[in-house]
């Protein structure tokens, strides 16, 4: 396994528990990469219904870890999402009965979500979803997977007689078949293996904010997702940091990368920080629009959408790549485990199969 992001993490635990011995190799702290910082958000409403599918299978495991583990892993305040979306939301999510989503009237979004602003248009509550506890999730798998970790960059990855041959920086090693859950180090090892991955790179940046002491919610705070553009943004997603005190904003914009890897413009990653900014005081008259910490990532997304998720495999290495995986990251690795025993990608996550494709 290369990476210990949460994929990376999900898939060695997901390996061990078939019974087999792994080795998860990390150039950084584990969630260091993209699966950094507190809180992400739990949603079932995806384009794609086989996603959706996937997803329920991970809500299913993250309850599971959450007994296995003995802490919350997702927290009971649902996820909330704003705007003309939502019917089209609520329309992908009916089949699946597992999914209890409702629409929300502004009194009761006004209770839910009492750090938002007026807003009285559609609103829908997805009652399973909720923040993601990150920092919980990322250190209990680091607990299971004691002995497993090795602190050491992966410079190549290539097929060999009867194995694959990894060469880190201080040693070269054989494995019956290598993992790669590298996030935006995945395409480059994959090249080795005759992989091709059309990854997209995008730097995003997301911010913290505080609660107003004043604003508390009964039943703890949702998540949100505005694509009502009320505010003057439309694709922002938030999410509350565990005991509520602090509110993370992003905007789903990023800006692109040079030829070279860098970033091609740090204004406008700056930029994307007096954006958030903007709406937070347009949005949220219940925090304090004043930024307190930043996460600063890379995000790899596929060509068929933001959701777009898809794992490639030859000769003994399989590589997954996509962007929104920490939701998808139990089923993901347990799929990515059966692939690296069984030597077989699930058809759904084949990249013809396009899993996560924007609808239209
Ligand atoms: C600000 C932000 C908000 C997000 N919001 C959401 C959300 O609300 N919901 C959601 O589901 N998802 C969300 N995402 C996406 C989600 O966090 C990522 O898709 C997920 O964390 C990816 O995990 P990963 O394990 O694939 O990659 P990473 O976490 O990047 O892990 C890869 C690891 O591989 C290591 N590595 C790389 N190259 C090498 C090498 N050559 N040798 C050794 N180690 C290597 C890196 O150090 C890293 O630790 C968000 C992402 C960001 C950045």
């Amino acid at each position: 396994m290369v990476g210990a992001g949460i994929v990376g993490l999900a898939a060695a635990h997901a390996v061990r528990a078939l019974g087999a011995e792994v080795s998860v190799y990390e150039a950084g702290g584990p969630g260091g990469g993209q699966s950094a910082g507190q809180s992400r958000i739990f949603r079932h409403a995806h384009e794609d219904t086989r996603l959706v599918a996937l997803v329920v299978r991970s809500r299913a495991l993250w309850a599971q870890w959450e007994e296995e583990f003995g802490t919350e892993l997702v927290s009971p305040a649902g996820a909330v999402a704003l705007g003309p979306g939502v019917e089209d939301k609520l329309a992908v999510l009916e089949p699946f009965a597992q999914v209890p989503v409702r629409r929300l009237g502004p009194e009761e979004l006004r209770e839910r979500l009492p750090l938002l602003g007026p807003w009285d248009g559609t609103a829908m509550l997805d009652e399973r979803g909720g923040a993601i506890r990150t920092l919980a999730a990322v250190g209990a798998l680091v607990g299971r997977l004691e002995g497993a970790l090795v602190p050491d960059h992966v410079l190549s990855v290539r097929p060999v007689r009867g194995g694959v041959e990894v060469r880190t920086g201080t040693g070269v090693h054989h494995h019956d078949h290598v993992l790669l859950c590298a996030g935006r180090g995945t395409a480059p090892l994959a090249r080795g293996a005759g992989l091709e991955l059309p990854v997209e790179l995008g730097a995003h940046v997301r911010v913290s904010f505080a609660v107003r002491p004043e604003v508390a919610a009964a039943a703890g705070l949702p998540t949100l997702q505005d694509g009502s553009g009320a505010f003057g943004e439309t694709g922002v997603y938030a999410a509350p940091y565990p005991g509520d005190r602090f509110w993370s904003v992003g905007l789903g914009d990023t800006t692109g990368a040079a030829a070279d890897g860098g970033v091609a413009d740090p204004a406008a990653l700056a930029g994307l920080v007096e954006r958030t900014v903007g709406w937070v005081e347009r949005a949220l008259p219940g925090v304090v629009p004043e930024p307190l910490d930043h996460v600063h990532c890379w995000v790899t997304r596929l060509p068929w959408g933001d959701d777009g998720v898809g794992v490639w495999s030859a000769d003994g290495v399989t590589a997954v790549a996509g962007h929104n995986l920490f939701k998808q990251a139990p089923a993901l690795g347990e799929a990515l485990a059966r692939t690296a025993t069984r030597g077989r990608v699930p058809d759904e996550l084949a990249p013809e199969a396009r899993l996560g494709r924007a609808a239209g």
